[in-house]
């Protein structure tokens, strides 16, 4: 039987494929995708994928969520077309997501060698291909309408630039992108791909995004942020490959443990992991890293999921400044309330309406979610500048302030546990050159810049502007450039 999906908050568990939740993003429920049935991967598996290239390695994972949806061959395909050489000119040997030992036993894995330097690549470069191919076959079209902190917008924009049948409406708030990234997306505008600049910030665009969706006219809109749970699925692969290089780079055997440490702001890379986990990878820990915001942290340490305010506070690792964890609904559906969807509800509702929830409401220990292999730490911006600094001294490597936080979280605890041999992985979720102010800063140069970036500036377009809440102004915009 091909795998079948259901939302987290529905309690009859309707069922639907891979194809419908890739076009559909959020459920009509307002709750999550999630697999009805997890599959599992044999040790036999393992052993096969331990020789394989990346790319065959993500098809085998990714194949058992797409199902009987798309024919295995044209998974290939299409596996091969996002994560071509052309679009990972740096790649060394094929590898795509390679591990760095930093000092014994911690690695940095690299996610970002993509179109657009950060680890998004390794998701919608996928997600674009296996939505031209739904398309393909039904003669319909599809527009996604979508908001952006910095690298989803671009990232986005690169993987469904040119593809037949579908048009992208980006929006950005007008300030708190790098340069750099802004200039990213207006080499991408034109044809299918539209950007809008919003007066206000992130929060405001998100929240028009999904006020315009609430009116009928648009609710056909696709999605391309991390709630579409076809992003989530292809990010599993990569801690494959992750866990079986950092098991032979330290000379451990398959089975033993490895810890990774993720950078994240909304559950979604984090998730990636717990999939990757519940297929069988013997993953001990996953550790969320956060910066100042550090709504995560204090869920997983303390059991309270808590709002800040009304809207994170900009820090030097913007990609990450999200008080609202969507891909934790994920999480509370997989171990937390399994089978109980109802529960879910509850809870997402009390955190909705209050900003406020704790599992002892639900009768539930404080610890549970380190129970389930989670932990957390977080980093301030002294934080990121020193663990760039360390890791240029020590190896002579560049990393970007996300993967700051992360390296500080995960020299944090190897300093807490000194004799704990386990090895450590911390994701890389973007390239330097997004976020060169701050490579400044920290080491008083910026790193030089890939060939394919120098110059990128020099993209300077204007974006149609429009005033945050103008749900008319976005309306029109959408109509005159849908697909
Ligand atoms: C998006 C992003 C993150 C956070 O990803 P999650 O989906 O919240 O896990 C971290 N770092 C960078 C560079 C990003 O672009």
């Amino acid at each position: 039987m091909s795998i079948e999906y259901v939302s987290t908050r529905d309690p009859k568990q309707k069922p639907y494929d891979y194809n419908f939740v890739l076009m559909q993003g959020l459920a009509p429920d307002r709750g999550l995708y999630v697999p009805n049935n997890w599959p599992k991967l044999s040790e036999q598996d393992f052993t096969t994928m331990w020789n394989l290239p990346y790319i065959d390695t993500l098809v085998r994972v990714n194949g058992l969520f797409v199902g009987d949806s798309i024919p295995k061959e044209e998974q290939l395909a299409m596996a091969n077309l996002a994560f071509s050489s052309e679009k990972f000119p740096e790649a060394i040997k094929g590898n795509i997501v390679p591990l760095t030992e930093i000092e014994n036993g911690l690695f940095v894995q690299d996610l970002s060698g993509g179109p657009t330097a950060a680890f998004k690549d390794m998701a919608l470069q996928l997600l674009g291909q296996h939505m031209k191919h739904v398309l393909g076959s039904s003669g319909d079209t599809l527009t996604l309408l979508g908001a952006t902190s910095g690298d989803t917008g671009s990232a986005a924009e690169a993987a469904l630039k040119g593809l037949l049948g579908m048009a992208l409406i980006m929006l950005s708030p007008e300030k708190g992108m790098t340069e750099f990234q802004k200039a990213q997306m207006a080499q991408l505008s034109g044809d299918n791909i539209f950007n809008i600049s919003v007066r206000g910030d992130f929060d405001a665009a998100q929240k028009m995004v999904k006020d315009l969706k609430e009116d009928p006219e648009f609710a056909d809109l696709g999605a391309v942020n991390s709630i579409n749970w076809a992003r989530v699925a292809a990010q599993a692969a990569y801690y494959i490959s992750g866990y079986i290089q950092a098991i032979e780079m330290s000379g451990a055997k398959f089975g033993d443990p490895v810890d990774f440490v993720v950078p994240t702001g909304n559950f979604g890379n984090v998730f990636a992991g717990r999939i990757a986990k519940k297929l069988g990878v013997p993953i001990r820990n996953l550790v969320v890293a956060t910066n100042e915001n550090n709504v995560l942290h204090e869920l997983i340490q303390t059991g309270t999921y808590r709002k800040r305010g009304n809207r994170a506070i900009e820090t030097t690792s913007p990609s990450m400044d999200i008080t609202n964890a969507s891909n934790y609904e994920r999480e509370l559906a997989l171990d937390i309330f399994p089978d109980d969807p109802k529960s879910v509800r509850s809870y997402m509702e009390t955190f909705e309406q209050t900003g406020r929830v704790a599992l002892s409401e639900f009768h539930l220990a404080d610890d549970t979610l380190r129970k389930h292999g989670f932990d957390s730490g977080t980093s301030t911006h002294a934080d990121r500048l020193e663990s760039i600094r360390w890791t240029h001294t020590k190896r002579g490597i560049f990393i970007d302030p996300h993967t700051a936080d992360g390296i500080t979280v995960a020299r944090q605890r190897r300093f807490a546990n000194p004799t704990d041999r386990t090895p450590v992985v911390c994701m890389s979720t973007a390239r330097p050159v997004k976020f060169e102010e701050t490579m400044r800063e920290a080491l008083g140069f910026a790193p030089e810049r890939p060939r394919r970036f120098v110059g990128i500036e020099k993209h300077l377009f204007e974006f149609a502007t429009i005033d945050a809440g103008d749900l008319s102004a976005l309306a029109q915009h959408v109509r005159d450039h849908q697909a």
